[in-house]
């Protein structure tokens, strides 16, 4: 089983928009560029949802047979570890195994010392073709990065060689993510990182770091664009390096959590792929649930009323909502505006101010754009799962409004400018 070139995480927290966002794939097909769909849910997501993982399976197999879909998709377990990865077994068939966790743990000094004795390709002047200035990584460096990752490696391959046993032969695509902590990991650091990585065996084929920079939910990134496109540029270096030494499948890429709507560094990674002929996993989740919330308010009516009424909710809520996203999330509590006054927005006022367009966008964002309303939004989708069958009625409702926003977003904000040839 091998992942394609370009893939797209496509969360779907309430499981009904496989089909939009299998639209999206489509129409990038349409237009010669190939994209393959990956829906991704996490154990958090099902617990705050009350979801099961089977479910996700069911609404991609549905979409994929109703759109007659005839390419490649992917069930993604993600964020998964031993302690919750029992429930995915059978329906995921691509596993992002989460060792963020395990970073920093305690090593003994006898691990360490084997994992330097076993590469001395990493120290000292490392070449890395791609990479102009050649890495000077001296054994105490080399020593205190192994001492930091070979915990996380380890339980890497802990997680791995159990999901491979547990399947019984049938095969799947091996993620492992580590952008869940404090601190990004350097070029160097991912050498080091995939070299225990391959000790380990796993025939990773996607790989999430931490890059540098804010990537807060559903909206624009925050950082220094200049270093992240030299960052990105080097991590695909370092991959294609670690494939030629370490045997990794040719297909190892990078894969970059909370992707979605971070415009501003697409065009770094368009100009990257092309320029190095590398592939790319971007993963999106709450923005499908904002284009619903988009789509809801869209219809008018009942649909609008429930977006103010999950607003009103979230407002309320808002220090407990936050509270597991304050690594993630910026929300300015006095740029929120009062629950009275967006009681009496009309449609269009309340769109303008959740819909997230490029900045560069020939449009351009529109003055109403609230960057602080819609992240408290994104991390309010709870609201709506309590909302149980009144949140699902007026999905199914408001269906047409909801599939065209969601498929919009994705193909014409996502899609494009990352793979577009033009782009
Ligand atoms: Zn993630």
């Amino acid at each position: 089983m091998k992942l394609e070139k370009y893939s797209l995480g496509v969360g779907d927290r309430f499981g009904h928009q496989a089909k939009a966002q299998l639209s999206a794939c489509r129409r990038a097909s349409e237009a010669g560029i190939e994209v393959v769909p990956v829906w991704n849910k996490s154990h958090r997501e099902h617990m705050t949802i009350g979801s099961e993982p089977a479910s996700v399976r069911r609404a991609a197999d549905e979409a994929v047979k109703t759109l007659e879909w005839q390419g490649s998709y992917y069930v993604d377990a993600d964020h998964i570890h031993l302690g919750n990865v029992d429930g995915f077994l059978t329906c995921s068939d691509y596993f992002t195994i989460d060792v963020a966790e395990a970073i920093g743990k305690e090593i003994g000094r006898p691990a360490v010392d084997n994992f330097l004795a076993h590469h001395p390709e990493l120290v000292g002047r490392v070449v890395i073709p791609g990479i102009e200035e050649p890495f000077d990584i001296s054994a105490d460096r080399v020593r205190e990065i192994a001492a930091n990752y070979l915990r996380a490696a380890g339980e890497a391959g802990k997680v791995y060689r159990y999901i491979q046993s547990a399947r019984d032969g049938s095969p799947f695509v091996a993620e492992v993510s580590m952008d869940e902590t404090d601190r990004p990991q350097t070029p160097p650091e991912l050498l080091v990182i995939l070299a225990a990585l391959a000790d380990e065996k796993i025939p990773l084929q996607t790989i999430a770091p931490k890059f540098s920079g804010r990537f807060n939910k559903g909206v624009d990134y925050v950082g220094d664009l200049e270093q992240f496109e030299k960052e990105f540029n080097d991590d695909l270096a370092v991959i294609a390096c670690a494939v030629d030494r370490y045997g990794f499948p040719d297909n190892l890429k990078l894969s970059v959590h909370s992707g979605s709507d971070k415009f501003s560094i697409y065009r770094a990674i368009n100009r990257a792929l092309k320029r190095s002929g590398a592939g790319v996993h971007l993963k999106t989740a709450g923005t499908t649930w904002l284009e619903e919330i988009i789509g809801l308010a869209e219809a008018g009516g009942a649909g609008l009323a429930l977006a103010k009424e999950i607003y009103a909710e979230a407002f309320a809520q808002v220090d407990a909502l936050s509270a597991p996203y304050a690594a993630v999330i910026a929300i300015e509590r006095d740029r929120l505006p009062a629950v009275a006054e967006v009681a009496g927005w009309s449609t269009e006022r309340f769109v303008d101010t959740v819909r997230h367009l490029p900045a560069d966008d020939r449009r351009p964002r529109s003055a109403h754009f609230n960057p602080h309303l819609r992240q408290l939004l994104h991390i309010g989708y709870k609201i709506a799962a309590k909302l149980d069958r009144r949140y699902y009625d007026l999905l199914i409702a408001c269906e047409e409004s909801i599939s065209r926003n969601v498929t919009e977003n994705l193909w014409v904000r996502h899609i494009k400018p990352l793979f577009s040839p033009e782009s």
